[in-house]
């Protein structure tokens, strides 16, 4: 504890979640520490150029906007109703936050968490022993050039995400044959095929494997790109049974959403689209000929076997968390909640949500508010109430 008696605060990882919850803590009044191995909202700009399918009053805090604002009252924020591009997201709205006067000085980028663990656990402590209550955490953090310290805290945040682990394309979750060697030529994500990488994709024959909104968005880019260079063609890959590709949500509230669905799905009956689609295909191989050499592709469809020849192959299967860091505390894949078995210690943001790719900015900002009120004890807290943005 500190001095005061209040507990030191551990934020790891500066993203749009690990911000706001350190500006919480500020705002609570205790003492926080942040840490991110990057740069502050740095896993935004791998994928800059999407526009969030959330309302810009949806994807941020009225702590965030009042802490913009007073620090410069004449800043121009987007219109709650707007739907900003990541890039401009973390341009307008975190990296001023990360600079702002509650935040200034707290955050170490560059600062990697290497493991957590638990002063004074050992091999054979029972860590449920109530005459032995948990010492602080220890932080191992590695700097820019490798030097390496321990912290230590009362409670951590981890708030790191999971685009550090991308799931694998192959049956079951495993690397298919080939495809670890293939990684450095297989791009992971939503791959900005319309703009820094579009001489990349176009002409040219593109598997695009997974079922989500990630592999629908490249699903149709590449589909415009196929209006200017007619030569794209694209393979799209699922595992599931469903006939069409993306399930539609009744009344999606996000309509962005919603409409990326809807184009997405009429994509496999246009005939001008330059795009076949095989649900129920589950990948055993994905060898890489060679940097710009193509791929070999082949696994069962329906239960059949398939192969496929292509140029390009872009893997959008969702990501995993790892649990590396924290192996030595009581902390399980998680599976939508804040909360572990280790007491103080909480995941929140994308991570919290594990493998389940659903996690909206919004359910961060209601994390931070539950975990703060059960951290200071006083369950009725908080501090979004009543602040005008
Ligand atoms: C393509 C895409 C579109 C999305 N669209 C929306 C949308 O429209 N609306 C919405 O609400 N949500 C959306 N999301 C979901 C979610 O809001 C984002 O993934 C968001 O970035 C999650 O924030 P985060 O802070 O939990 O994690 P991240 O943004 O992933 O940040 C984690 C941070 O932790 C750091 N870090 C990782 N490991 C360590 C370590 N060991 N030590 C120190 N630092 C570390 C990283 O450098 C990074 O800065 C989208 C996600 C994706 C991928």
């Amino acid at each position: 504890m500190a001095k005061a008696g209040l507990p030191r605060v551990a934020v790891i990882g500066a993203g749009p979640v690990g911000l706001e919850a350190a500006l919480y803590a500020h705002a609570a009044g205790l003492p926080v520490a942040v840490y991110d191995r990057g740069q502050a909202a740095e896993h935004l700009l791998r994928w800059a150029h999407v526009r969030l399918f959330t309302p810009f009053g949806l994807s941020t805090t009225p702590l965030g906007r009042h802490t913009l604002f007073r620090a410069d009252p004449k800043r121009q924020l987007p219109a709650d109703a707007d739907h900003v591009t990541a890039k401009e997201f973390r341009d307008g709205y975190l990296a001023p936050l990360a600079e702002s006067e509650p935040l200034r000085g707290l955050i170490q980028v560059q600062h990697a968490v290497v493991a957590v663990g638990r002063s004074g656990r050992g091999k054979k402590t029972d860590p449920d022993d109530p005459k032995r209550p948990p010492g602080p955490f220890r932080l191992l953090v590695r700097g820019p050039n490798g030097a390496e310290r321990m912290d230590t805290a009362d409670v951590v945040l981890d708030c790191t995400g999971v685009l550090d682990a991308p799931n694998w394309l192959g049956d079951g979750g495993v690397p298919a044959v080939g495809e670890a060697a293939a990684r450095p030529n297989l791009p992971v994500g939503v791959v900005d095929v319309l703009g820094e990488a579009r001489q990349r994709f176009a002409d040219r024959s593109v598997i695009v494997v997974g079922d989500g909104y990630s592999a629908a968005t490249v699903v149709c880019d590449l589909a415009a790109l196929a209006d200017g260079h007619p030569a794209t063609w694209v393979i799209w890959l699922t595992r599931g049974q469903r006939t069409q590709p993306l399930p539609r949500l009744a009344n999606d509230p996000l309509r962005e959403r919603d409409r990326l669905a809807a184009r997405a799905n009429s994509l496999p009956t246009r005939c001008d689209a330059n795009l076949e689609f095989h649900p129920l295909t589950l990948l055993h191989e994905v060898v890489c000929h060679g940097p710009d050499q193509g791929f070999r592709v082949t696994g069962r469809r329906a239960g059949r076997p398939v192969v496929w020849e292509v140029d390009r192959v872009i893997a959008a299967v969702g990501y995993r968390p790892s649990l590396a860091m924290c192996e030595q505390l009581r902390v399980d894949e998680p599976v939508g909640k804040p909360e572990t078995r280790e007491p103080g210690y909480f995941v929140l943001g994308a991570r919290s949500f594990g493998r389940d790719s659903g996690f909206l900015l919004r359910d961060g900002h209601d994390q931070i508010r539950r975990v703060f009120a059960a951290v200071l004890g006083k369950p009725g807290l908080d501090l979004y109430a009543g602040k005008a943005a």
